[in-house]
Order: structure tokens, then sequence, then C-alpha cells
């Protein structure tokens, strides 16, 4: 009998993505059968983009790589990934300033539902500095996010803070 596909989730804000997200992405496309990178509704944040503009952005950008899908989700993660058949949740690592919340989140995660493992890809270093938070600040003030986050989310955060100057 063949085994099931192998599905991973990789979940986030990605408000925007960024090369950092995009190289992570194509690292964990080469280990699963499916890759669904899943961007969480969060009504406590206040994101520059909406889940719409960033579901677009990573569709754009992900386009060359056939097993990659992308979503949104709302509510418990695990559950997201439980009713996907995923088998794994798939979460980035920059530094160690990432860990502990990253480490807890895993365990709950575990708690909550066993059956599925989170895994921790690191970027490549030329990467590891990326932040959405950052590449926004950046943007905001006039300054060049060329070759940290792909051109098509380049070109709308000139628009977005452009729409906002005036
Ligand atoms: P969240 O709001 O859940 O932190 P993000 O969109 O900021 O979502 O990031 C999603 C995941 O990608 C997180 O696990 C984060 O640590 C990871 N990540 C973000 N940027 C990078 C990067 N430059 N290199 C490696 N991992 C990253």
């Amino acid at each position: 009998m063949a085994a099931p596909p192998s599905v991973a989730i990789y979940p986030g804000s990605f408000d925007p993505i960024t090369n950092g997200h995009l190289d992570l992405i194509s690292r964990a496309s080469r280990m699963v059968d499916l890759l669904v990178v899943a961007v969480l509704r969060n009504q406590s944040k206040h994101p520059l983009f909406s889940v719409e503009e960033r579901r677009e952005m990573i569709h754009e950008a992900t386009g060359g790589f056939s097993n990659v899908e992308v979503t949104s989700f709302e509510g418990l993660l695990v559950d997201f990934a439980a009713s996907r058949g995923a088998s794994m949740i798939l979460r980035g690592i920059r530094a160690v300033s990432d860990y502990e919340l990253e480490w807890q989140m895993a365990l709950m995660n575990r708690r909550l539902r066993p059956e599925i493992e989170t895994v921790f890809l690191t970027a490549g270093e030329e990467y590891s500095f990326i932040s959405s938070n950052l590449v926004k600040e950046v943007a905001s003030l006039g300054g060049s996010v060329t070759g940290i986050v792909p051109l098509s989310v380049e070109a709308r955060l000139q628009r977005k803070f452009a729409a906002r100057a005036v």
C-alpha cells in the first residue's frame, strides 16, 4: 500500500512575505509532498496588509513551486493542521531570540495534538536578520528593501506607504 502523502503547514503572519520566509519554503518544499503556507487571521494584531493581500503576495512569490499551496486560517493551529491531514508544523529559527517563544508554542501544540510534530528549519545566514517588522519599518522610512523581499512585495510596500503619505 502506498504511504499517505506527507503534508506540512507553514503558519505565520507573513505581513509581508520576505526572502527569509521564501528560503524556508524552498527548503521545506523539498522535504514534503505538500507544503501549505497558511496566513493566520488574527484579530488582535494590526497588520499592514490585509489577509487577502498577504495571500496574493505569497501566491505570486511561490508560483515556481508545484507543491506549495497558499491559504489562511483562524482558530487553533493544530486543529487546522489536523483538518488538512498534516503531520508537521514548520517554523523558522533566525537567532536564539526566536527560540524561547517557538519552544513554548511547540510544546503546547504537542500537548494539544501529540501526533503533529513541529519542525524547525534555519534560514540561510544571508536571511537570518530579516523580519517582516524590520522590512516595514525600513520601507516606511523610505529605505531600500531590494533583495530582502520579492520584487512584487517591494512594489506593494512602496504603493502602501506612498498612499499613506498623501
Ligand atoms: P509569526 O507572526 O507567526 O512570527 P512570521 O510571519 O513573522 O509569523 O514568521 C513565520 C515563521 O517564519 C516564524 O517561525 C518565523 O520565525 C519564521 N521566519 C520569519 N522570518 C524568517 C527568516 N528571515 N529566517 C527564518 N525564519 C523566519
